[in-house]
């Protein structure tokens, strides 16, 4: 194994960029980078039917936004490219073939019929569907004449039938499972595809990726790909699977019951070092228990040992609440240039620059500034003048009153300031001989 320390993500671009793609890029960024190595995005899409152009750029946009840029990837370049594995076909073909060649996968020419009807069969039985080895074992007539015959065909791999296979994770350690449980997994489609199994293992192995480092759902698919880089003779790389993030209801996280869009908390005004924040807190922490920190430290401090393997619940009131801390910790000119893209184009930016630090305590989203400061704003809304008269006061004594406090805050020195209002109406209050509360 070279000791190079080089990491990688590897999205798939099917939709809006996730907080499960962000959540993985923290981690493997912080440790290939606090191991002075390179982190890397791959994107995998394969999958045709789900491709989206789009969401390539607006994953990285939304790294770039969390400062989360990897070092190597698409439109970002880099030695070990192309990094969209569209573009690397011929090598998933390649080693494909090879595998077949050195015996360890073979040419399986079924139909979906001939699939569907054994499925059928399994399922009456009550059994698991799995391959039933059919082509496994034609003779090479057989093979030659399906080929003459022009039949499409997909390369399954030849598990071995015995043993188990076994891997170190370095979260959880070793990890094993019974070969015979794997079927014969299709690694190439008839249409010249990889599947996600052989893609992964070809690119980790070019891209001499030398820590995986996946969410835990990848657990069950790992012995096979360690059964694929032995077949193929490479190094293995070592693993880790972290915690998968979840809902409430401890399910993983899904769209139906959270946002997991990151460019929805982006809109709604989160601060990436809030989201950063947070993310390292789903099931990891600091040595020294520190709640409030950033990517920095999570660089420095990042271990494997740290991490836990209870589901993280992804928690929209905590996140909140660490959002509105980091509102509270920036400098008012600074918060106020976070926020102006937040503000309708209309609005008085000079007004809004002025009334931010009154609302600056309750401000948790910067996307929430608008709507909690309607009223400085617009007309006063209307409500009965009574209101205004305190218990002992008569309207005549209320309103001559509150004509000297228009006077008095005229005068006052702009931007006014919590001392000055105080010092000034205690000063006309005692004047009236009226309370201060009043
Ligand atoms: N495309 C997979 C995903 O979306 C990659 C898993 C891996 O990192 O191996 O999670
Ligand atoms: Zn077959």
């Amino acid at each position: 194994m070279a000791d190079k320390v080089r990491l990688r993500i590897a999205p798939s671009p099917t939709g809006d960029p996730h907080v499960g793609t962000a959540y993985m890029a923290l981690f493997n960024k912080a440790f290939a980078h606090h191991r002075g190595g390179q982190f890397i995005l791959r994107v995998e899409d394969t999958d045709q039917t789900r491709y989206n152009e789009t969401s390539v750029r607006e994953i990285i946009d939304s790294l770039a936004w969390l400062g989360l840029l990897p070092d190597e990837g698409p439109g970002i370049g880099g030695d070990y490219g192309p990094y969209v594995q569209t573009e690397r076909r011929d090598l998933y073909l390649k080693n494909a073939n090879e595998l077949v060649e050195r015996g360890h996968a073979y040419k399986c020419f079924c139909t979906k019929e001939r699939l569907d009807a054994l499925r059928t069969e399994q399922a009456a039985r009550k059994e698991p569907p799995r391959y039933d080895g059919h082509c496994r074992y034609l003779s090479a007539e057989e093979i030659a004449s399906n080929l003459a015959e022009g039949k499409t065909y997909t390369i399954r791999l030849k598990v071995p039938e015995e043993g188990q296979t076994t891997f170190n994770d370095l979260i959880r350690g070793d990890i094993t499972f019974d070969n015979k449980e794997l079927h014969d997994p299709i690694l190439l489609k008839s249409d010249g595809l990889p599947v996600y199994h052989l893609a992964v293992v070809v690119d980790d192995h070019y891209m001499e990726i030398s820590h995986v480092v996946r969410a835990e759902e990848w657990i069950s698919s790992t012995p096979l790909h360690v059964m694929l880089y032995n077949f193929f003779g490479w190094d293995v790389p070592y693993f880790a699977h972290m915690p998968l993030l979840r809902n409430s209801d401890h399910s993983k996280i899904s769209k139906r019951k959270n946002n997991t869009s990151i460019k929805w908390y982006r809109e709604q005004g989160y601060l990436p070092e809030a989201m950063i924040n947070f993310l390292a807190l789903m099931g990891w922490s600091m040595p020294d228990g520190s709640e409030l920190f950033g990517y920095a430290d999570v660089e420095r401090e990042f271990t494997f040992e740290r991490v836990t393997t209870g589901g993280p619940v992804f928690d929209l009131v905590k996140l909140t609440n660490i959002n509105g801390k980091y509102i509270r910790s920036l400098p008012d000119d600074e918060l106020f240039a976070r926020l102006l893209p937040y503000l309708p184009a209309d609005m008085d930016k000079t007004r809004a620059r002025e009334v931010l630090p009154v609302l600056k305590d309750r401000l948790t989203r910067l996307g929430e500034f608008t709507e909690l400061t309607g009223f400085f704003f617009g007309p006063v809304p209307g409500y009965p003048a009574t209101l205004l008269v305190p218990k002992k006061g008569t309207p005549e004594s209320t309103q001559a009153a509150l004509e000297q406090t228009k006077v008095l805050l005229e005068n006052l020195p702009r931007p006014w300031t919590h001392e000055t209002w105080e010092s000034g109406m205690r000063a006309l209050a005692d004047q009236l001989g009226v309370k201060a509360g009043d």
